[in-house]
């Protein structure tokens, strides 16, 4: 640091210690102010210019300074003042103050602030560059942060001095105006009569409020802003356009019918999306055939002496589509026509606010003027850059169903939820799988000792699980598909027959309209809590909105943005994301809802643990599936459920109960008190809260409980 900062900082820590150790801060109180009220109100009638200097510095120092007080001499400068000269003294004092807490900050650490975290401030500054002062200005009029923190801030980002200026003063004037009002009251409170007049109690409602209308002027003005280029039609032909027939697009769509609504979907391949024709039906359906053979070959420990399979893996994958062909009329244009949604086959783009412009696949396109669009274009898989890649060829979770052959060796890529289902899949269809992970485990959001049990099984079922292998390319040598991956410093070579690209999803957010309207998007598309975008008459749900990737959360964010969409601005509603759960299908099944071990000392979260072994289970000991656990996590001392995970038979189905118990803030006492039929798995999660209770029995009650038993026995 220069001598020059090292002067300024100096200086800067002498006052502000002075302040602190001369105890300068009893002055800035409303205590003082009333004590010394009269004085001061004589003293400003006598020398006028004196006072309003005096507290102007006053003013600029304690805001220059950061020190506390701010508010508190803004009431002073209305009591003292009044409403106009209070004002025009505050607003001026006020800015230039923040001003110089700017420079302040600028000169002092913004050239270290910026070497040190460059790389990652790199969007924010660009974001200030293009739009500092509107963001300053939301920041001033809607008082969500303390104003020394604002300035203090904003002194390390590359924003204006010039611009810093006047958007404070400006973006402050209203709150100022109200804190200044508010304090014109005060002076004249001498009695209680006057604590309850009409004026002062006006002044502390509108000080109450003015945050919430602060924020809706500020949502107006940037809604303004975003619209500014845009035309807005007059009429509607829609109330709503749905963009996509996935999981979130279906379910929005039925919302908008069902409420009357004019709703049009497009869908520009399948109806159903991903879930239905390529995800969650079709691998569901694989994984039962596979859980099949699976019991076949583990038929001794049933008692079966020889159980045999004989099947066709074409014909397994053709009865894969033949449950998709069952399912599918739940999703199919006839179904949502006749519940009153106008169905399109084709693709949407939006073209404006109000506009999505329709090439169907007859080849003819129309345009619709709506009022509200609900983007639900969900994801698609992952294709990591890798050399060789298209070479080798490889299957995705997209196409892996086109496959009729089993191919002789697989490689798996990934170790997310649907690279394991698969791996295990095709591994108990006889293939020599392959699974290989970049980390340190597989399942990274579960807890460690479940990502263990999930490749304990896996390896005992002759899967390969090659850990901390990071995939560096693909050859073909000598007509054999090679991996080239880089494990401990080491090259590893891997052939193999066929590849499964399986590591991740992104949204998909290209070619209808995002780009061109601006709307903010970059691993998803972006939205606040009420699932709108950039423009608030258009939402997003599902995959392509995040943060999960399910079908269940597409579903659950359809009705708040169907629900937004079409009733905002008079009522709308926040996404709760309180309760998630979800499950991995493989054997043995993860299911989760809530945090977990990892989650909770990651959010230093205080928790206390409680773990049931469903090996101990009789339902589960007779149906030969008595591995895997519940565990749950509760706050300390108390019987509120926090998070639980299940590695067990049926985990997806029996984590329910606790998800409806986290829903309605059950806790383990009430499950425990609840009759569950004998014998079944779900007793589990009765056992897992009769632990809970043992462990936190009343010792002390239970030992005078003992005397008294021994005193009856005589
Ligand atoms: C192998 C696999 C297994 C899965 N298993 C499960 C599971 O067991 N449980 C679970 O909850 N989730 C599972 N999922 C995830 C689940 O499938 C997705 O979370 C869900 O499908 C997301 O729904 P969505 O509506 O957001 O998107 P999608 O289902 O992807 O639907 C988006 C639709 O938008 C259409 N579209 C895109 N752009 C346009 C346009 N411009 N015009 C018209 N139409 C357009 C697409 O064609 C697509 O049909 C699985 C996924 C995969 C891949």
């Amino acid at each position: 640091m220069n001598t020059r900062r090292l002067l300024l900082l100096a200086a800067l820590a002498g006052l502000i210690l002075a302040y602190f150790v001369l105890d300068l801060g009893r002055f800035l109180s409303l205590d003082y102010f009333k004590s010394q009220q009269q004085a001061i109100e004589a003293w400003r009638a006598e020398q006028p210019l004196k006072a309003a200097l005096a507290f102007f510095v006053a003013y600029v120092l304690v805001t220059g300074l950061s020190l506390p007080g701010a508010a508190v001499m803004t009431l002073v400068g209305g009591a003292a003042f009044g409403l106009f000269w209070g004002l025009v003294l505050v607003s001026f004092a006020s800015s230039l103050g923040a001003t110089l807490a700017f420079l302040a900050s600028r000169f002092l650490l913004r050239d270290w602030v910026q070497k040190r975290f460059g790389d990652r401030l790199r969007a924010i500054n660009a974001g200030i560059d293009k739009e500092g002062g509107w963001y300053l200005f939301t920041l001033r009029l809607v008082p969500v942060f303390p104003f020394f923190v604002i300035n203090l801030l904003m002194g390390l980002t590359p924003l204006k001095t010039r611009t810093f200026y006047w958007v404070s003063q400006l973006g402050m004037l209203a709150g100022t105006l109200v804190y200044v009002n508010a304090g014109t009251q005060l002076a004249k409170i001498d009695s209680l009569a006057g604590i309850l007049s009409p004026g002062l109690l006006g002044s502390f409602v509108l000080l109450g409020i003015f945050p919430l209308i602060a924020k809706k002027v500020v949502d107006a003005l940037a809604a303004r802003k975003v619209y500014a280029r845009w035309q807005k039609p007059a009429r509607f032909d829609r109330n709503m356009v749905v963009i996509g027939a996935g999981s979130a697009g279906l379910v929005t769509a039925y919302i908008a019918a069902a409420v009357k609504a004019k709703v049009t979907l497009v869908e520009r391949h399948k109806l159903g999306g991903d879930c239905l024709n390529t995800g969650c039906v079709p691998s569901k359906a694989l994984i039962r055939s596979a859980k099949l053979l699976s019991h076949i070959q583990r038929s001794q420990e049933f008692g079966i002496r020889d159980a045999k399979a004989e099947f066709d893996f074409a014909e397994v994958m053709e009865r894969v589509q033949r449950i998709i062909k069952t399912v599918e009329p739940h999703d199919s244009i006839e179904r949502y026509t006749g519940l009153g949604v106008e169905v399109i086959e084709g693709s949407a783009k939006i073209v404006s606010p109000w506009e999505v412009e329709i090439v169907a696949n007859s080849g003819e396109s129309v345009r619709l003027r709506t009022r509200s669009i609900v983007i639900a274009t969900g994801g698609r898989p992952f294709v990591p850059p890798l050399p060789g890649l298209a070479e080798v060829g490889y299957l995705t979770s997209d196409t892996v169903w086109n496959l009729r052959e089993l191919p002789r060796r697989l490689l798996v890529l990934g170790g997310g939820p649907i690279g394991c289902e698969l791996t295990q899949a095709f591994a108990r269809f006889g293939a020599q799988v392959t699974q290989v992970q970049q980390g340190p485990r597989i399942m990274v959001r579960e807890d460690p000792e479940v990502s263990e049990l999930v490749v304990q099984r896996f390896r005992a079922e002759g899967i390969a699980v090659l850990l901390n292998h990071h995939a560096k390319a693909f050859v073909v040598d000598h007509g054999e598909k090679i991996l080239i991956a880089e494990h401990q410093g080491q090259e590893v070579r891997i052939p193999f027959d066929a590849l499964l690209v399986a590591v991740g999803r992104v949204a998909n957010l290209s070619g209808y309209g995002l780009e061109e309207l601006g709307i903010a998007a970059e691993r998803t598309v972006a939205t606040n809590e009420f699932l709108q975008t950039t423009y608030p008459n258009i939402y997003a749900a599902g995959d392509v909105a995040g943060p999960f990737q399910f079908t269940h959360t597409a579903a659950h964010q359809a009705w708040y943005a169907a629900v937004n969409a079409l009733f905002d601005p008079f009522r709308k509603f926040r996404a709760d994301y309180s309760v998630i759960p979800w499950s991995t299908f493989v054997e043995p099944e993860v299911a989760r809802v809530g945090i977990n071990e990892t989650e909770a000392r990651e959010r230093k979260i205080p928790y206390e643990v409680t773990v049931y072994g469903l090996d101990d289970l009789d339902r589960a000991i007779a149906d030969g599936e008595a591995h895997g656990f519940i565990k749950v996590l509760t706050v300390p001392g108390k019987d509120r459920i926090l998070g639980v995970t299940i590695v067990g038979e049926h985990g997806g189905d029996l984590i329910a109960e606790y998800v409806l118990a986290m829903r309605h803030g059950i806790g383990l006492n009430k499950i425990l008190g609840t009759i569950h039929i004998y014998p079944t798995l779900a007793e589990a999660n009765k056992y897992v809260a009769g632990n809970w209770k043992k462990a936190h029995a009343p010792q002390r009650l239970l030992a005078w409980v003992g005397r008294f038993h021994a005193w009856r026995r005589g």
